[in-house]
């Protein structure tokens, strides 16, 4: 069924990127997604100028700097000494449009980007479906995908894989994924405390030995 079209694994911020792209040149695509809905856990939170440049085209720049935080300083601190630089992004105003970063969360960009697919029509996104496995053959790709109905053939001219770190596309090409894994386990917390009284910039990265972090500011539910 609906050969013609490009399949993508994966509606994550790389995803809905792709997706958008393709809409708007016109090519047909089914985008499965393996949860039932965009994931809201706290993620990226850092946008950079070329990113905000590569989305400039398809307006979805313009609605980031509407919802997100325009910072132009960023810290990187000594958790016991202080601040060791403070960075003005302000002195890449001959090289990028853009010389600033914008806090935003990454779950904000992914319903940006599926706010901007609503203008285009040609294509499907269908939630709580996995992706299990894809073979190609010299026309283009079959890919089992778990639905709510069951295991289901889908076929395209190609598949994009932008499922992520531990990608099944990756996995069905035998790309080997190297590296290590860091021994330290990570803990992301959120809270409302202003930490900009005590002279924080909205960016920080805080070094120690022991106790380092990232401290970032982020518009959160309430904008
Ligand atoms: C705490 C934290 C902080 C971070 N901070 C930053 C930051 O400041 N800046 C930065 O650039 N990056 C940051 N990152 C990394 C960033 O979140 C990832 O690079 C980003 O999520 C990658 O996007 P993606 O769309 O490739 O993959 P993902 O966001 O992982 O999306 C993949 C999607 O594919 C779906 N999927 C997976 N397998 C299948 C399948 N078989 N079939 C169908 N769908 C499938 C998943 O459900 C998911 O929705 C951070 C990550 C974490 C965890």
């Amino acid at each position: 069924m609906n050969a013609d079209r490009i399949l993508i694994s994966g509606a994550g911020p790389v995803g809905y990127t792709m997706a958008l792209n393709l809409a708007r040149l016109n090519i047909p695509f089914t985008l499965f997604e393996a949860g039932d809905t965009i994931f809201e856990d706290p993620r990226a939170g850092t946008i950079h100028p070329p990113t905000l440049e590569m989305f400039e085209e398809s307006g979805v720049t313009a609605t980031m700097l509407e919802q997100g935080l325009i910072v132009r300083r960023y810290q990187y601190r000594d958790r016991k000494a202080g601040i060791v630089a403070d960075f003005d992004l302000g002195a890449l105003k001959d090289d990028t449009r853009h010389p600033y970063r914008v806090m935003l969360e990454q779950h904000r960009l992914s319903h940006i980007l599926r706010d901007k697919l609503k203008a285009y029509s040609n294509y499907e996104i269908l939630n709580s479906h996995r992706v299990k496995s894809i073979v190609q053959d010299a026309d283009g790709v079959t890919a089992t995908v778990e639905t709510p109905d069951g295991d289901k053939d889908f076929r395209g001219t190609w598949m994009i894989g932008c499922d992520g770190g531990r990608s099944q596309v990756r996995k069905s090409m035998n790309v080997a994924f190297d590296g290590f894994t860091w021994p330290e386990r990570f803990l992301v917390l959120s809270t409302k405390y202003d930490f900009g009284q005590h002279g924080y910039a909205i960016t920080k990265y805080i070094a120690d030995p022991d106790e380092w972090c990232a401290l970032v500011k982020v518009p959160g539910p309430d904008g």
